[in-house]
């Protein structure tokens, strides 16, 4: 069955909330483990079609803004999603009471118990106002930033837009346009120190109503960091200073020279060819049809995967009229069915959506046989392993996608993520500061954010960008305002996909592969550090463990000469 043909019906509330309450009250009720598992096992049947249905209108409204119907069911979705939650919530309390709770875990999994756990700890009904607060907050400051109206050359551009010029190969240009976005950001700073300054003072609030000592804490139960904590995180931050920002100064200098700039200020850095990224070649049919190709040879597995996305259309990858922006993966649970969306731009983003995205799918579709929703994903840090290592993976086949400009790719694929791991750690390392501290001001947040950017990114170099030098930089990223802690995550994967990097295409070891096969099998029955173990891999908050894996990567950057990074 086609994706088109996947059918769609709005849920009925009043039948879903009489199945939750019957079942809960029968889980309650229950005198055998038996029968309390029948009743969990009847909302999680409740639990797939609400997910399913919800994904559906999802997707289709994303593929066709324009289209009235499922525009009228997403409003339909959102406003029923809280009171949905709500049940689930119900749900969860059941479990967790349950006399039957350890023989409900072996069918539940241990990590859905530590969730379910987490989510109740985070929660009480006297914080609901504060949790409107936050969402009005962090909503005005999307909209803010969403309606930017920046003149540039006789036209009026948003950020983004605006932003695609700061990789133009005129440097004035980079100048110019990276000091709008400044003045834009400095124009606004008054609304947008308000709204970060309200956000903090409210979440510390959540915080102490719901009994904790600050933020941080609820940021990280909210993420559902099952098995580490700050500790681990600040061995994790010496680390990335240790062994990440001296090769990431290296990669800077070398672009210096590359592009022929000696005193590169921090409009240069984007610039990493004279002549211009890599590009995939071909139409976007012959991308797809490079990525079978691929997966085919990968093995038995992704071959396997991959001729069931194509035949049922779970793929929805060109830009078209009414589309909306961006790229996902989602899962459609009664379909067993993995979605990719994205929008090919002819960047290299367009393979590495056959890459990441389908990395996401892979793991999710080898996960098909976890019958309990909340598990069919592992938590995020280790959602992006798949990911981010299936880039790596892909290696060998990147060729078909770039041609003569493959060594170009490659090079650039693994120095810009090295760039980033400091970068990511910055922002997280900041967000410690600002809700371990929370009466400081705004002048004193931006003081913060500059020295331990001077930390982590020490080659930035403002160039007299007052609004920047005085630490204004963050106030771009939305991560910090909506999602809080949320940005370490991609740097822990990160570590996790270096060491498959290194196994697949360094160390060539037979047995990666298999390791990689199994933890896209687990979904998320496992929590982030069992995960990383059952791979063979090494924790990212071991004393030691980047270096390894760093140095090999400067070994292969060092490889590659810079004759070969020019387009033939
Ligand atoms: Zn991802």
């Amino acid at each position: 069955m086609k994706f088109s043909e996947f059918d769609y019906q709005r849920p009925n509330l009043e039948e879903v909330k009489n199945g939750f309450l019957l079942n809960i009250e029968a889980l309650k009720e229950a005198t055998t483990a038996k029968a309390a598992l029948e009743a969990v096992k009847a909302i999680q049947t409740i639990q797939k079609s609400l997910e399913t249905q919800g994904n559906i209108a999802s997707i289709r409204n994303s593929i066709d803004t324009r289209d009235a119907f499922y525009e009228e069911e997403m409003a339909f979705w959102d406003e029923n999603t809280p009171v949905i939650e709500d049940w689930q919530n119900d749900y969860y309390k059941a479990v967790l009471a349950s006399d039957f709770k350890v023989q409900l875990s072996e069918h539940l999994s241990e990590p859905f118990i530590k969730m379910a756990e987490n989510s109740l700890k985070v929660f009480d009904a006297k914080i609901i106002p504060l949790l409107q607060t936050e969402n009005k907050l962090s909503t005005e400051y999307s909209k803010l930033l969403a309606s930017a109206q920046i003149d540039y050359k006789g036209e009026v551009y948003n950020l983004a837009g605006l932003a695609a010029f700061q990789q133009s190969t005129d440097r004035e240009e980079r100048k110019t346009v990276t000091t709008l976005i400044s003045n834009y950001m400095s124009e606004n700073l008054e609304t947008l120190d308000r709204i970060y300054d309200d956000l903090v003072k409210t979440r510390h609030q959540i915080a102490l109503e719901l009994g904790f000592k600050d933020f941080v804490e609820v940021g990280y139960l909210r993420m559902n960091r099952l098995d580490y904590d700050r500790k681990d995180v600040e061995v994790y931050r010496e680390e990335v200073l240790n062994y990440v920002v001296p090769l990431a100064n290296d990669i800077f200098k070398r672009q210096a020279n590359r592009i022929g700039i000696s005193d590169m200020k921090h409009y240069d850095l984007p610039l990493e060819y004279e002549d211009g990224n890599a590009t995939p070649i071909g139409t976007p049919e012959e991308i797809l049809q490079a990525g079978v190709k691929m997966y085919h040879e990968l093995s038995t597995e992704t071959g396997e995967f991959i001729d069931f996305m194509v035949e049922k259309n779970l793929l929805d990858l060109v830009t078209k009229p009414g589309k909306s922006g961006g790229g996902y993966c989602t899962y459609i649970p009664d379909y067993k069915a993995p979605y990719i969306f994205s929008n090919f731009n002819g960047t290299s983003g367009d393979v590495d959506v056959l890459t990441h995205e389908a990395g996401h799918a892979f793991q999710v579709y080898q996960s098909r046989w976890v019958e309990t929703p909340e598990v069919i994903w592992p938590t995020y840090e280790s959602c992006e392993i798949h990911s981010m290592s299936m880039e790596f993976i892909a290696w060998p086949w990147m060729e078909l996608f770039f041609g003569d400009q493959t060594p170009k790719y490659k090079y650039s694929h693994l120095a810009s993520s090295v760039t980033f791991l400091p970068y990511g750690v910055l922002v997280d390392h900041f967000q410690h500061e600002v809700y371990e501290n929370p009466n400081m001001t705004p002048v004193e947040r931006r003081q913060t954010w500059r020295e331990l950017e001077k930390q982590y990114n020490p080659w930035k170099d403002y160039d007299g960008d007052d609004y920047l030098e005085n630490g204004g930089f963050w106030l771009r990223q939305g991560h910090i305002f909506g999602s809080p802690f949320y940005y370490i995550d991609y740097t822990l994967a990160q570590v996790c996909a270096f060491q498959f990097w290194k196994r697949t295409q360094v160390d060539h070891d037979d047995t990666a592969w298999q390791d990689y096969l199994e933890i896209c099998q687990l979904g998320g029955t496992q929590s982030f550090l069992e995960i990383v173990e059952t791979a063979h891999l090494k924790s990212p908050f071991g004393k030691g463990n980047l270096e390894a894996v760093i140095a090999s990567i400067r070994d292969y950057l060092d490889s590659v000469s810079d004759a070969d990074l020019q387009t033939k």
